[in-house]
């Protein structure tokens, strides 16, 4: 669900975040009181309520994902690095031993 803020044109107001009406209400009667005759303007800004607190957990998973993937490049980098030389001996321990 996506809420609104209405940021006064005339000055710093903001109304808190709601719904796009309530906003709209609220941006209405501030102009109303403080700048009465000057029609309602400003900037209006969205965000949606369900991210701000899910969209972290996401983001959060997201970077849980990474550092995964980092760490499964890192040991499969380790692992070639290790069973190479870990080869090597043994190729060479078979072509003393022949
Ligand atoms: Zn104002």
């Amino acid at each position: 669900m996506s809420q609104f803020q209405y940021a006064c044109g005339e000055c710093g107001f903001r109304t808190p975040w709601s719904t796009e009406s309530q906003g709209a209400e609220w941006q209405e009667a501030h102009y109303s009181q403080r700048h009465p005759g000057i029609p309602p303007g400003g900037i209006v800004r969205t965000r949606e309520q369900g991210r701000s607190g899910s969209g972290g957990g996401g983001g959060c998973l997201g970077l849980v994902v990474v550092l995964f993937l980092l760490l499964l490049a890192a040991s499969t980098c380790r692992g070639t690095a290790r069973s190479a030389p870990a080869q090597a001996p043994v190729a060479i321990v078979w072509e003393v031993g022949r």
